[in-house]
């Protein structure tokens, strides 16, 4: 990936906002791993090191750590058991572990990335990612979602400042990894519908490069869906090269919409409310991929509404906060003051109706599309298949819009006049 020619061409971009990136340097391709010590001192990252990873991404990653060393980096190890979760603790011990070295490489995906992400923010050291698998947006990002007790917060962390991923090693991770993958890219459709329809509404920044950027990256990956299931160095590496783009077109930004709009705000919802009764949910592309399979169908359906009958927000917010429960009401109050919604009238709403129904057919694909490359790509298409109950399914429709502060479609879905019957 040509990072240095993208940041050139949004250079004094029209939407007046300044688009720039601490990663330095995205590499992927054949034979990474071999090449990971020469690239990193190409790069002038420090050569005293700790390298995180738990059992599987260690196992992946082989070569790795004799190709540090044949470059001289003195290399300390610190490798988990299975690390599904990101917690605080584990971060605390990483950046412990650090001290009296320069760096922090994280060698792995999702939740591994995410402590030695905030671990590299909290001790101040340089920070870089060997991934290992194509399975989440989240590598360029510079924020961290970890758990503490049964919640997940997002902190503020570091951008990697060199991204790498050794396609023989992307290809050969486990299906399900690479179809999560999959799964977070194809939300982009609702999330790149609901950003332009709250610029609409509420004039929110938006910015039609950044935009395109994730429009393209999604583009590009929908016709190598039917082989995202076998060991195709190409499709891993377009997967993992797209993930990484559209994360980077967040930092560009300096906001989560080109990556996410109600689809993501549905799989956190899942999330939480799980993890509050102590479990653990599936990964978040496939929870994701299923949140999109959801909203296409009811946003296709409401751009078939040609005539409205919006009526002004009535919220309860007791019945909204009882439905969150202890422990996430405080979070949900702030999100919500002040609302999405202000200034947002019913005759807005009629004013506008026409352009809202040309973006939604504009960008979301048919249903049955959506339906083909999901299934081809492996990934599933009842909740029931990623531990999801009907009910939380369906709390998570009419309640999951009140956890972010962050307008979409869905949020509006009652002040459009429609029912949330989804079957
Ligand atoms: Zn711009
Ligand atoms: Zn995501």
């Amino acid at each position: 990936m040509d990072l240095k020619a993208m940041v050139k061409s949004l250079e004094n971009c029209d939407c007046g906002r300044a688009h720039e990136t601490d990663v330095r340097a995205v590499y992927c391709g054949p034979n990474i791993t071999a090449e990971a010590g020469r690239i990193l001192k190409s790069e002038n990252f420090p050569t005293s090191l700790l390298l995180v990873a738990d059992q599987n991404t260690l196992r992946a990653s082989r070569g790795l750590l004799p190709a540090l060393r044949a470059s001289g980096f003195l290399v300390k190890q610190q490798v988990f058991e299975d690390m599904r979760t990101a917690d605080m603790e584990d971060v605390d011990l990483v950046a412990s572990l650090s001290a009296g070295l320069d760096a922090i490489l994280s060698v792995g995906s999702g939740s591994l990335n995410d402590i030695c992400r905030l671990a590299a923010f909290k001790a101040d050291k340089a920070f870089a990612i060997y991934a290992t698998a194509p399975s989440m947006d989240g590598f360029a990002s510079d924020s961290a979602p970890i758990t503490t007790g049964n919640f997940k917060f997002s902190h503020p962390a570091k951008q990697p400042s060199v991204i790498m991923a050794d396609t023989k090693v992307l290809a050969a991770s486990p299906a399900e990894l690479k179809a999560a993958g999959f799964g977070d890219m194809i939300g982009k459709f609702i999330g790149l519908a609901d950003w332009r329809i709250s610029n609409l509404l509420t004039g929110e920044y938006y910015c039609p490069k950044i935009a395109a950027l994730t429009e393209e990256a999604l583009r590009r990956l929908l016709p190598l869906a039917h082989k995202v299931q076998d060991n195709d160095e190409k499709t891993a590496g377009e997967i993992f090269e797209a993930l990484v783009l559209t994360g980077l077109a967040m930092g560009f930004a300096k906001s989560v919409r080109p990556a996410s709009g109600a689809e993501h705000v549905i799989s956190h919802f899942w999330e939480v409310k799980k993890l509050q009764e102590g479990k653990l949910s599936d990964f978040h592309g496939k929870k994701v991929g299923l949140a999109t399979l959801l909203l296409n169908k009811m946003y296709l359906q409401a751009a078939g509404v040609s005539q409205i009958k919006p009526q002004p927000e009535n919220l309860d917010m007791d019945e909204i906060l009882s439905v969150y429960g202890e422990g996430l009401t405080d979070d949900v109050i702030k999100a919500n003051t002040p609302s999405v919604t202000q200034g947002i009238t019913p005759e807005l709403l009629s004013e506008h109706w026409e352009d809202i129904r040309n973006i939604l057919l504009k960008t979301l694909p048919p249903q049955d599309e959506l339906v083909r490359l999901m299934q081809s790509a492996g990934l599933p298409l009842r909740v029931e298949e990623i531990a999801v109950d009907r009910d939380l399914r369906d709390k998570a429709i009419r309640y999951s819009p009140f956890m972010r502060q962050r307008l979409t479609l869905l949020r509006l879905w009652p002040m459009l006049g429609f029912e949330y019957g989804i079957d």
